[in-house]
């Protein structure tokens, strides 16, 4: 089942950012006033004006080298590589069956299956055996249909995507959501490009494909054919896909039918069957996000061999799987995934890629047991205090907007007052009684997690929206806005230092969690964001000029980040990347905003270091994007991910704010800030 909340928006890509974990306790490392900036691993010889990345990071920048498990090194990943080790230490506990709790006891049993190589090892491709034996059965088109649901069950995702979510225009109910997908490269552009980088990863994506059938069985001709059909038939559906900037307008993926609407677009699809094989014999009204792609896909059905599909669907299930499986499976999808695409020189030890699954699978058991030792009240209430001041500080910044009608500010007002916020741990737990998670095989608990998840999305439809429901694990070094739920949400895992310490200098927790409740803030106000009401419906809420004034702005955002070129001719896409450069530029306007404020009630020194509190404040906002990538992995965020790379998401809102120029006396050709019509002022 896909993610629900397709509209959710987060502080980093999901795609590179860590399935998992986190963080130390905030109480062991607390000391009164502890700076969360960190001088020591600045360069003072770079010139804040011209080089604030390195000014803030170039110590750091040259001290850590990328571990050679990942393909790009940041603040968050620091965050995540730490408390893995105390998240190793949780499951070694449960595992041991020192635990009583239940969540323990399915954590534990979890991992230990995960654990057991040499049973691993043992079974080769057999987990896998029932279900192609199914699909080696199918010899009509039902069968077919009713495959790929009970694939869509399981966790598999062949042909397209399917899940419950909001109704993102009456977003008080759940309906049944059908979406593109169905590929195997990270987006349609890998099949349709023909520069030679990306022939030379379909060439590669071609060899893996034939390597893996290979390990089904197939002789080497067999394997080669069938690693053309598969990629053969994913081109067809690339073409017919939405891109990554056309998805991101919501009215493109929102076309509200039945089953008898999205039967007469496509006639093939016996869908009666794909519906009463998932489980839902009542669809009700359907949102059919892609109705081009639907058509293309039922065109397909009729004219694509039957052999082929069978060919695509064991494609499907071994590359979902494959990471679960032996060690032969896992080095060649590492091979094509990590190395070929990321960059990554080594796979990750066996023990950290368990607990991604776990976290994965099962990520709220383990985020119960996470909490309890590693998450106080004392920063839930930091941070409480510091959303408080951030949204007073939007609502300032929005009474004081030149640019903005008084009638539409007043909407503004009651979206920013209804948001809600959630902070640390969902107030209830998800339940998995239910689930069956042993210590024998890895991949059948997989499979059965996945089934898990997928009945318990399953379940929403009919059923008042959970205002509970979280979209990340609570040890996720992450953070997201949803728009369908007018709520942002703030995991433990990204509360912990160097992001965030309780009893910091205000400066720095302001520039680094501050910012992020700034910029998640801002998510409900960026361009996709603000076509949503406070209601969380898809509404717009703008008089026609208000929404003209606030697409020029939009639109100087995105020629600011076109210009820059951070690696062989690829520029940053402005368009793709704009919702997250308002967001970040809002943010840090906001939080600085907040901090000014928040000094007043409470003063604090005026200098530590040396610096002020807005110089402060700047360097433990760039400091929080310090990172290092490998190049494939640049190339591939610059396709496919709606964030800038980080030094941009640094450099480029400070060259709109006159209070960096300020703070830091740059003037005359060292002054950084756009001039005239080029500097973006949104929130
Ligand atoms: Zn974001």
């Amino acid at each position: 089942m896909s993610t629900p909340q397709f509209f959710k928006r987060s502080i980093l890509a999901t795609l590179v950012s860590l399935a998992c974990m986190s963080a130390p306790s905030q109480a062991q490392t607390a000391t009164s006033n502890q700076l969360v900036l960190e001088s020591s691993t600045m360069d003072l010889k770079a010139d804040p004006c011209t080089q604030f990345f390195e000014y803030a990071n170039g110590l750091w920048l040259k001290n850590n080298p990328i571990p050679a498990d990942r393909s790009r090194y940041s603040a968050y990943d620091e965050v995540t590589e730490r408390n893995m080790i105390a998240l190793k230490k949780i499951a070694e506990t449960a595992a041991a069956g020192h635990d009583q709790h239940r969540a323990a006891q399915l954590v534990g049993a979890f991992y230990a299956s995960g654990m057991n190589e040499a049973q691993i090892e043992k079974e080769g491709v057999r987990p896998l055996d029932p279900t192609l034996a199914k699909i080696n059965a199918i010899h009509d088109k039902q069968q077919l249909i009713s495959m790929i649901a009970a694939l869509h069950k399981q966790g598999v995702n062949p042909l397209f995507g399917f899940t419950i979510d909001q109704d993102a225009k009456n977003a008080n109910r759940y309906i049944p959501q059908l979406m593109q997908g169905g590929l195997g490269l990270p987006d349609r552009d890998y099949y349709l490009k023909t520069d030679a980088k990306t022939k030379e990863i379909r060439a590669k994506y071609l060899s893996y494909m034939t390597q893996m059938f290979g390990f089904l069985g197939d002789t080497s001709e067999v394997a080669a054919k069938n690693a053309a059909d598969v990629l053969a038939l994913e081109t067809r559906l690339a073409k017919v896909s939405l891109t990554k900037v056309e998805l991101r307008d919501p009215q493109a993926s929102y076309h509200l039918s039945d089953l008898a609407g999205l039967q007469k677009l496509t006639k093939s699809t016996p869908w009666a069957t794909y519906f009463s094989g998932v489980g839902l014999t009542q669809p009700g009204q359907i949102n059919i996000a892609h109705p081009k792609f639907f058509a293309e896909a039922d065109r397909l059905l009729d004219r694509v061999p039957l052999d082929q599909w069978k060919t695509y669907l064991r494609w499907e299930l071994l590359n979902t799987r494959a990471s679960a499986l032996s060690s032969a499976l896992v080095n060649a999808h590492f091979d094509f995934y990590g190395k070929t695409l990321a960059g990554t020189k080594e796979l990750q030890p066996r023990w950290k890629r368990v607990l991604a699954s776990i976290d994965a699978q099962a990520g709220e058991a383990m985020g119960e047991l996470y909490v309890a030792q590693f998450f106080g009240p004392e920063a839930k209430a930091g941070v409480q205090e510091m959303v408080m001041n951030i949204k007073a500080a939007m609502r300032d910044s929005i009474s004081k907007l030149e640019w903005m009608s008084d009638v539409t500010k007043q909407q503004s007002y009651k979206k920013l007052d209804t948001v809600m916020v959630k902070i640390g741990y969902p107030d209830v737990w998800r339940d998995y009684s239910g689930l069956q998670i042993d210590k024998g095989s890895y991949a059948d608990n997989i499979a059965r997690a996945s089934e898990f998840e997928f009945k318990r999305v399953l379940a929403k439809l009919g059923k008042p929206i959970d205002r509970n429901e979280w979209g990340m694990t609570p040890q996720t070094v992450n953070a997201y806005y949803n728009p369908t739920m007018n709520e942002m949400v703030f995991p433990a895992g990204i509360l912990q230092p160097p992001l965030y310490h309780v009893n910091a200098d205000p400066a720095a927790n302001y520039g680094n969690t501050g910012a992020t409740i700034g910029h998640e803030l801002t998510h409900g106000f960026d361009d996709e964001g603000r076509q949503f009401d406070a209601q969380g419906n898809l509404k717009s809420w703008w008089t026609p000029q208000d929404e003209k004034k606030f697409l020029l702005r939009a639109k100087a955002i995105e020629r600011q980040f076109d210009e820059f070129n951070p690696i062989d001719q690829l520029h940053i896409n402005g368009k793709l990347t704009a919702g997250e450069n308002i967001a970040d530029l809002g943010g840090l306007k906001i939080a600085l905003q907040a901090l000014r404020q928040s000094l007043k009630a409470k003063p604090q020194a005026a200098e530590i270091d040396g610096l002020t509190p807005d110089q402060r404040f700047f360097v433990a906002n760039a400091q929080s994007f310090r990172s290092l990538i490998r190049d494939e992995m640049l190339r591939m965020k610059l396709a496919t991910d709606p964030h800038a790379p980080d030094k941009y998401r640094v450099i480029a809102p400070l060259a709109n704010m006159p209070e960096f120029a300020e703070a830091f006396q740059c003037k005359g050709d060292r002054s950084p800030l756009r001039q005239g019509a080029k500097r973006v002022n949104i929130w």
